[in-house]
């Protein structure tokens, strides 16, 4: 039995104790805190966080891993030492000096690009993305990397994967996705104005709790609430979270985004006891944690099987729909469209506009171009990619809030989750080849026990691309991407 193996466990699920006390203040915050409360909330939380961090960093923690390490014998005790000894020693490369700063400087920047965004005036925020680019420079040096400086900031978010791959693997996705849209662009629309009108908040809520739970999203093991950004939160064990936003113009927005959110509870709720409360008790990665959310949103929930089930609920709720034919609703739901805002592109454009602030990411960190540059680097690889240029800054490069917090190497992570999604979706339909039958009765308890068998059930255990070559035989594969969509658009589209 390893004796300092045990040790290390219960030392590391004691700070985690810490970290569920600021996940439930934070998702307080989101939702119910009283507005004044503010500032003494982001203390309070500021020092608990603190703290947490301040454990885990200890010589504690180093001699602990120092013993534990040669005891260490089965694949899930592996996976505890080499995700702590990364995190613990990433911690310690970069200096407390750096560190603080940056948290400084990206805390101004919010506030910064607010106020740009508002006055639309890049000038205002301009100054402070010149910081936070020199400081993430800094950081990625720090932390250090082989080939790219980018690869040291994509490590955060998808460890394994390098920026050269990603390089390698746009070109030719670039191109699939732009000829899907042109063939699109030259083929008949579906009827615009066919999902307008009123739709009451209250009767939202009844429709997203009523999918949440044929989902088997599992109200005795969260909750849905309000927020103005819609998130997924895990508190502990048995207690995930995820807030949505309704539209009383726009049917669309909560629905999609309650299921979106979701398929990244449920990716929460099936990491096993066991692993909770130790690093290797969370998602693989935020690209492989995206690929869920993107799975049960896009590729499950907007399916024409999915709304030969629900299609009659949601015109019982919202007559409504009581005259459009089905197949129609299912087409307005999968409008493609060339739009300036990538939080609302649909499936075909979206991974386009991940693309360009890729590349404006990668550029900028390894000083190929200049934060002052951005806009007009910006305009002209929207006009290139998606065919559409941008009037103003916020609709432009000041639409997201990410280089605001600093970041940078986050955005991939939503393309890989499409990519994800799209190559699961092909094993899973190998090994349930009753798949569509299954969602046309509404039955999804099959699907999820194969995602959670697969990939919840073993966390944080490997890196993303080994899990994906377990799951699906092959490492990153964009072409099952590429094939569903051009299978899904052609029905969409009669292409
Ligand atoms: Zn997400």
């Amino acid at each position: 039995m390893g004796e300092n193996i045990e040790k290390l466990k219960e030392h590391l699920r004691r700070i985690s104790k810490f970290e569920s006390a600021v996940s439930l203040l934070h998702w307080d915050l989101e939702t119910y805190m009283p507005k004044n409360a503010s500032n003494k909330r982001a203390e309070i939380i500021g020092e608990i966080a603190g703290y947490a961090f301040k454990e885990f960093t200890s010589e504690k923690t180093h001699e602990l891993l120092q013993k534990a390490e040669s005891e260490a014998q089965t694949i899930e005790d592996k996976a505890l030492i080499r995700v702590t000894k990364k995190e613990y020693e990433k911690s310690k490369k970069i200096p407390p000096e750096l560190f603080i700063e940056f948290q400084i400087e990206t805390s101004k920047a919010q506030k910064a690009w607010e106020n740009a965004k508002n006055e639309d005036n890049y000038k205002l925020f301009e100054p402070h993305l010149e910081k936070i680019v020199t400081l993430s420079r800094e950081i990625a040096d720090h932390l250090g990397y082989e080939e790219n400086r980018y690869d040291a900031l994509l490590d955060n978010y998808e460890p394994g994967i390098k920026t050269k791959e990603l390089l390698n693997i746009i070109p030719k996705l670039r191109n699939s996705l732009i000829n899907l849209l042109e063939k699109i662009e030259n083929a008949d629309k579906p009827k615009k104005d066919i999902l307008n009108g009123k739709f009451e908040i209250s009767k939202q809520k009844i429709l997203s709790e009523y999918i949440l739970k044929k989902l088997n999203y599992d109200f005795k093991s969260g909750r849905l609430d309000l927020s103005e950004h819609p998130f997924t939160i895990t508190i502990s064990h048995n207690d995930v979270r995820i807030t949505t936003k309704y539209d009383e113009n726009d049917i669309k927005k909560g629905l999609f985004g309650t299921i979106h959110e979701c398929g990244h509870a449920l990716y929460e709720l099936g990491i096993p006891e066991n692993l909770r409360g130790l690093p290797i008790g969370d998602g693989a990665s935020m690209g492989i944690h995206e690929s869920q959310s993107r799975f049960w949103e896009n590729i499950i929930g907007r399916s024409l099987s999915f709304w030969k089930y629900f299609y009659p609920k949601l015109t019982e709720i919202f007559p409504h729909f009581s005259n459009i034919p089905l197949k129609e609703f299912w087409r307005g739901i999968n409008t493609v469209e060339k739009s300036l805002i990538r939080v609302e592109a649909d499936e075909v454009t979206y991974n386009l506009h991940i693309m360009l602030r890729f590349e404006i990411e990668e550029s900028l960190i390894n000083d190929k171009i200049k934060v002052s540059d951005l806009p007009d680097v910006w305009n002209k690889k929207m006009e290139e990619y998606i065919g559409i240029k941008p009037n103003s800054y916020k609709d432009g490069v000041l639409q997201d809030i990410h280089w605001a917090h600093g970041t940078f190497g986050y955005f991939p992570s939503y393309m890989l989750g499409n990519l994800y999604a799209a190559q699961i979706f092909n094993t899973i339909q190998k090994d349930l080849p009753n798949i569509e039958s299954k969602i046309e009765n509404g039955e999804f308890i099959d699907i999820l026990n194969w995602l959670r068998e697969k990939i919840h059930s073993k966390g944080k255990i490997y890196e993303p691309q080994d899990l994906i070559y377990q799951v699906t035989g092959e490492r990153l594969n964009p072409n099952y991407f590429v094939d569903y969509l051009n299978s899904k658009y052609a029905k969409v589209y009669n292409l």
